[in-house]
């Protein structure tokens, strides 16, 4: 992990900071990130992105719930979700995290959380999408999605694998024998190299094999990078194997490489944008800022404007 990267997932966890962030943080650019505090704002967001031909997956944002409410609470926004998709006629399905569903307070519930999700899911012919967390908590996550995706179907329920671990490999190859729907991503948390590669490069590479060894096993993947030089290999790949479109797109951040987004478009290819909103948004935010020291000279620029 770069010495940014790593300081500033450790400065965000500071509360001094946190609550700085949080009073001033729309001014400071997390509007730039994040599609509106409500959903309806967002709505009308997606019908923009819509409009220039890419597909969406919402979140409404928050992790780490310390009550039971809360996470009663973060089930019940996400089913809201998928009635505005329908009543708008969006295109868009649905992201969560199974920390905002209660996963630190109790696993049975978290689970029974995450059924009313999906079981929505199933039934407005939707899909809802199990982000990745930290590494503590990915072999409940995995189990509660193996669960889930016995009982509704590869249609309508999905997870995400992060190259930067070691063991994601195996995890690609298991859940290619039940032809899962997988997002690819290289990975956002702060982990040790006992559990994942210290070297960016090592993620890079297995980022690409990971890829094609699920493409090659006929999964549907989502190939969730900004990474143009990872894109434009990847491209030629997909190509040179005959990859059909239908089994694969490309996904990136709401508000990241925004041309890259339409030019793939341009191109073709299903592009889906991860739009976030929601009152919540601080630990997302920090985590796009320790992604890019770009990010952050854009904040620290827009919070001296007037
Ligand atoms: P990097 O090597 O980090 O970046 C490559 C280039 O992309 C950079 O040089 C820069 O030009 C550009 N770039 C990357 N990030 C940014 C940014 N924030 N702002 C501006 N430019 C940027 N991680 C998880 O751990 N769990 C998840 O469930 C998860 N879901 C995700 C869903 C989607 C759709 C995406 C796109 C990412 C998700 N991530 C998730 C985050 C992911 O793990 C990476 O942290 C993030 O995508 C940055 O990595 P990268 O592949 O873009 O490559």
């Amino acid at each position: 992990m770069s010495l940014f990267r790593s300081t500033v997932l450790t400065v965000a966890n500071n509360r001094v900071v946190s609550s700085f962030v949080q009073k001033y943080g729309m001014r400071m650019g997390a509007t730039r990130f994040v599609a509106g505090e409500t959903l309806a704002q967002c709505v009308e967001a997606v019908k923009e992105i819509n409009q220039d031909g890419l597909v969406v997956t919402l979140d409404h944002l928050g992790e780490s719930v310390a009550s039971r409410e809360e996470a009663l609470e973060a089930t019940q926004a996400a089913i809201y979700i998928f009635d505005a998709i329908e009543e708008s006629g969006v295109d868009s399905n649905v992201s969560v995290k199974l920390t905002q569903l209660g996963l630190d307070i109790d696993h049975q519930f978290c689970l029974e959380n995450m059924d009313r999700i999906a079981a929505k899911a199933k039934e407005t012919n939707n899909f809802v999408r199990i982000d990745m967390e930290d590494t503590p908590r990915l072999p409940i996550t995995l189990d509660i999605f193996n669960q889930l995706v016995d009982k509704y179907g590869k249609d309508h329920i999905g997870l995400v694998i992060q190259t930067y671990l070691y063991r994601s490999e195996q995890d690609v190859l298991d859940l290619g024998k039940k032809n899962v729907n997988l997002r690819i991503v290289k990975g956002a948390y702060k982990e040790p190299s006992n559990v994942a590669f210290p070297n960016k490069k090592d993620t890079d590479d297995n980022y690409i094999k990971l890829v094609q060894t699920h493409l090659r096993n006929g999964c549907y993947t989502a190939i969730a990078t900004h990474d143009e030089k990872i894109i434009d290999e990847l491209k030629i790949w997909l190509k040179a194997n005959q990859i059909p479109n239908d089994l694969f797109e490309f996904q990136m951040l709401y508000g990241v490489r925004n041309g890259l987004q339409r030019q793939l478009v341009s191109e073709g290819y299903k592009v889906r944008v991860y739009t976030p909103y929601g009152k919540d948004w601080y630990a997302y935010y920090s985590r796009r800022i320790a992604e890019s020291p770009a990010n952050a000279l854009f904040i620290l620029k827009n919070f001296f404007k007037k």
